[in-house]
């Protein structure tokens, strides 16, 4: 992976990461982007869980009981045993969604698509103040400083790879509420160049 370090660090809104790289593969690489409206991917991306900072796991338990009632599965088991360190996190930890029956805890089986984000739309609250971070980015992730593809999306298992607009171009109204206009500019700039 060749990096491009960038002319300034850009910390997250949330407490972490601090972006101060990029990999310029996030430019190029395409996927579908429009989540809610693809036919084909039954969610997939969802199947493994996702790390979370131990911020937002209070903030998630701290939802009233119709939500819990719609995740369906009793909130100690939401998460995965263990806290692992993690400077890039806020907090300087996180803990993982839990995996149930082959997907996330939170992935909707009525329907489609995160019941977090869903929670959050229907109401009224910013999904960003209780949707994983690294649910929000992806298919791009933050790596020791630096923006880069997900490893789904680099080796184009991604079941959505290929055709689109760029990771970047699909991310880039959360990398602008995550970390500045100052990040967007540098990494508007390059997206140009
Ligand atoms: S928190 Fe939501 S978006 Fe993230 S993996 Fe779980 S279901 Fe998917």
């Amino acid at each position: 992976m060749t990096l491009v370090a960038l002319g300034a660090s850009y910390p997250c809104v949330m407490g972490g990461p601090v972006i101060r790289a990029v990999d310029p593969r996030i430019f190029s690489l395409r996927y579908f982007t429009h989540c809610m409206a693809c036919s084909f991917c039954k969610d997939s991306c969802c199947d493994h869980g996702v790390d979370v900072d131990l911020g937002n796991v209070a903030r998630l338990k701290a939802l009233p009981a119709a939500f819990k009632a719609r995740v369906g599965v009793p909130e100690s088991q939401w998460f995965t045993a263990g806290v692992t360190e993690d400077s890039e996190f806020a907090g300087a930890a996180h803990r993982r969604t839990a995996v149930v029956d082959g997907a996330c805890v939170f992935r909707d089986r009525a329907g489609r698509g995160c019941l977090i984000h869903g929670w959050a739309l229907e109401q009224g609250i910013d999904y960003h103040s209780i949707k994983p971070l690294v649910s929000t980015l992806f298919p791009l992730t933050f790596e020791q400083g630096a923006l880069v593809p997900s490893d789904e999306a680099a080796d184009g298992t991604l079941v959505c790879s290929g055709q689109g607009p760029s990771l970047y171009q699909g991310a880039r109204a959360e990398l602008l509420y995550y970390f500045g206009p100052g990040l967007l500019a540098e990494l508007d700039a390059m997206a140009d160049g």
